[in-house]
């Protein structure tokens, strides 16, 4: 079974090839962004000490998110099944928590790969894009209906897609995320996938790399 991990800044194009992986090739989709933004809608507690950092674009603290991230994989048993990992881990502490876990069980991460794309482009992507409210699906800009195409639920705008919030979170990927590019490069395991061309020319790159 494999465990990949998706790398690159906001607006890449992560959440939109996981969930391909997972309508087409039997991966579970891990979205940390849709976990923690579930927690908030529900008022979990853990909801509440979160919502301030996303809303800000900035990120969880290394330990909160990480005891979260490894309860979740323990309590939905994801060792034994194909796993992409969007959003986390995102700093080198995140990453040995995960690789300590996953080792712990005999297993490791097969590929991270990132999806490279420069800042002009994520920022037009992620001031125009929409969200379906009910099942999280991504719509672009130019997606011409007004209800998802799945489960026929409001498109939405995240409200931590707004212009202000977009270049910080561009900023926290610079400054914070990166350092992710190196501690996969040294596990000789990094693969770069270009994010420019279109969903469905990405989705044959990573196909073509890395299954
Ligand atoms: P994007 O990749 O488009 O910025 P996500 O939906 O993956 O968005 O994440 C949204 C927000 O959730 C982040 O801006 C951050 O506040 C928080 N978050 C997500 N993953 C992590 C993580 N691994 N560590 C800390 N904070 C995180
Ligand atoms: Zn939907």
């Amino acid at each position: 079974m494999k465990k990949l991990v998706l790398l690159g800044p906001p607006g890449s194009g992560k959440g939109t090839q996981a969930e391909i992986l997972s309508l087409k090739e039997n991966f579970v989709h891990f979205s940390t962004g849709d976990l923690l933004r579930n927690e908030i809608a529900n008022r979990t507690e853990f909801g509440k000490q979160i919502k301030d950092f996303l809303e800000k674009g900035l990120l969880v603290p290394d330990e909160m998110i990480t005891d979260f991230i490894i309860e979740y994989i323990r309590k939905n048993d994801l060792y034994n099944k194909n796993v992409v990992f969007d959003g986390f881990p995102r700093r080198n502490f995140q990453a040995k928590r995960l690789d300590d876990e996953l080792n712990s069980h005999g297993i490791s991460i097969d590929k991270a790969l990132l999806i490279d794309i420069d800042e002009k482009t994520i920022i037009e992507r992620l001031s125009s894009r929409l969200i379906c409210s009910s099942c999280n699906k991504i719509f672009p800009g130019d997606y011409e209906e007004e209800l998802c195409d799945i489960c026929h639920g409001k498109l939405i705008k995240r409200t931590d897609d707004n212009i202000d919030v977009i270049k910080k979170r561009i900023d926290v990927y610079k400054n914070e995320t990166s350092e992710l590019l190196d501690y996969y490069l040294k596990k000789g395991i990094l693969v770069k996938i270009d994010g420019k061309k279109n969903t469905q020319q990405v989705f044959e790159d990573i196909k073509r790399m890395v299954l």
